[in-house]
């Protein structure tokens, strides 16, 4: 914190997924750690927001270069810790770790490049009146596991590029890359502007509660956003919380399936289906069922799973035991059902979390295994005889995250686009998210965006300037 690293008198150890190997101890921050963490934050924050906006922009330039040159070595942290294989960068080879590098460094070239808007918001022959930008202070920033770095990015980088300072903890599943990306990139800022706390949930709630936290920018799981946006709520203390999400993919009777099939098994099994906003849930017509199934298959079959640090491998383990368990459990209660698994559907013997990819036919609205957030490298694959059927199917439950619609006649795609209750709905491809393009859910997914022009409003209050002429 206050780019002075400090240890803390317990510690816990992170593994990795793949072997059960303990890779190291992370610090578990007292809640005085805490405290001094925020407290550094908020002394550095008056200078940082008054800097010149050039030249803040150029520091966080220079932390993309710190990115760049360290991407290697944190993308091995990345697979060593989440799971994710190494893979490459392109459209052509497997979205892994340093896929998840390559998105750090781009978010904070495009954030680090936006400019802070001043609006007219109405001007007459008596008055002017002007809206600003200004940041609201110390950001808390709470992360997950499934994209350690990559989210703790989207959670910095939009935040300091407002003026805000930031204290992030990352999760205690996945601390240890995301301290050292931090590491490296306080060190190329002043002191105080970014700082870490290491633990638990309990850790979150102290960084949460702390009346010198000003807004807190969570991404994690509803039961965890309600819990925060209660506490917060206690201190009239604004958040952004980008929760769970089931995501419905429809394939419209006229797609090709072999067309669409890369882009929909990417799209179902990016991370092995550790993304928020994966298709969790495929619904095809009748007449395409059998073709598309196929085509799943035969792309889940070829692809190597194993210990993403070897070369090739393109599918890792499943980053935690109560995940690995909990998928387990719906696909064996799916089978109980009644329903067929396709390919997969039996985890593949230790030490690692090893859970292949696992196509799931004969199964129905309500089935857990269709109706939670499972989450993992699972796709339920239901049959619907009219497009009104399938909107409803989609529309159903209580999140709104992403959605996508599959077709080769994009007017027809997009009508049905409109009629889905999701905060993106993508055509011919899930998942496709842009640094500049709004990202956020709807319902139980979250309330608030990140990314691009909107996200810098999500770590600024608008301050009003009203001129009288
Ligand atoms: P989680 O809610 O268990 O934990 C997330 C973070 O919250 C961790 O750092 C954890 O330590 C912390 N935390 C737990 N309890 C807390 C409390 N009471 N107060 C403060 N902090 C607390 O979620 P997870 O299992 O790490 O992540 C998976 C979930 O995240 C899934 O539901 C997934 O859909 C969601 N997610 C959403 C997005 C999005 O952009 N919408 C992106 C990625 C993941």
């Amino acid at each position: 914190m206050a780019g002075q690293a400090v240890d803390s008198p317990t510690h816990f150890d992170s593994f990795n997924p793949a072997t059960g190997e303990v890779i190291g101890r992370v610090p578990h921050s007292t809640p005085d750690q805490v405290a001094a963490a925020v407290g550094a934050a908020h002394a550095a924050q008056p200078a940082w927001a008054a800097l010149p906006d050039a030249e803040r922009q150029a520091r966080l330039m220079a932390v993309a270069d710190v990115l760049h040159e360290h991407a290697e070595a944190l993308a091995t942290w990345v697979t060593r810790e989440q799971g994710k294989p190494l893979g490459g960068v392109g459209p052509d080879q497997v979205p892994g770790a340093r896929f998840e590098l390559h998105g750090c460094e781009a978010w904070t070239r495009v954030t680090a490049s936006l400019p802070l808007p001043v609006d007219v918001v109405f001007e007459d022959d008596t008055r002017r009146d002007e809206m600003h930008r200004r940041p609201h202070g110390v950001i808390g920033a709470i992360a997950p596991w499934n994209w350690p770095l990559l989210i703790a990015i989207w959670q910095i980088i939009p935040s300091l590029r407002a003026g805000n300072t930031v204290v992030i903890k990352p999760s205690e599943l996945t601390s240890i890359g995301t301290l050292e990306m931090v590491r490296l990139m306080a060190a190329a800022l002043p002191p105080g502007v970014l700082n870490t706390v290491s633990g638990g949930g309990e850790v979150g709630g102290w960084l949460v509660e702390h009346p010198r936290v000003d807004k807190v920018m969570f991404t994690g799981s509803e039961a965890t956003g309600i819990k925060i946006a209660t506490a917060a709520a206690r201190h009239l203390k604004p958040t952004t919380l980008e929760l769970g999400g089931n995501d419905a993919a429809i394939v419209l009777p006229d797609a090709n399936p072999r067309a669409i099939a890369m882009g929909l098994f990417w799209g179902a099994f990016l991370n092995m289906g550790q993304t928020c906003a994966c298709a969790k849930r495929l619904y095809v017509p009748d007449s395409l069922h059998d073709a598309v199934v196929a085509e799943l298959r035969a792309l889940a079959q070829a692809l190597p799973m194993g210990n993403g640090l070897q070369p090739g491998v393109a599918l890792g383990p499943l980053q935690n035991r109560p995940q690995f368990d909990k998928v387990k459990r719906l696909v064996d209660s799916a089978r109980a059902g009644g329903a067929t698994i396709v390919c997969g559907g039996e985890p593949l013997p230790g030490p690692g979390l090893f859970y292949p990819v696992t196509l799931v036919t004969d199964i129905a609205d309500g089935a857990p295994l269709v109706d939670e957030e499972q989450f993992g490298p699972v796709l339920p694959i239901l049959r619907y005889r009219s497009v009104d059927e399938a909107v409803a199917s989609a529309n159903r439950l209580q999140v709104g995250l992403g959605a996508s619609v599959w077709g080769t006649d994009t007017a027809a795609a997009h009508a049905v686009a409109q009629r889905l209750q999701a905060g993106t709905v993508w055509i011919n491809q899930h998942g496709a998210i842009h640094p500049l393009v709004p990202f956020g859910g709807i319902k139980a997914s979250g309330w608030g965006v990140e990314f691009g022009a909107e996200g810098l409003k999500a770590v600024t209050r608008g301050q009003v300037i009203s001129l009288k002429k």
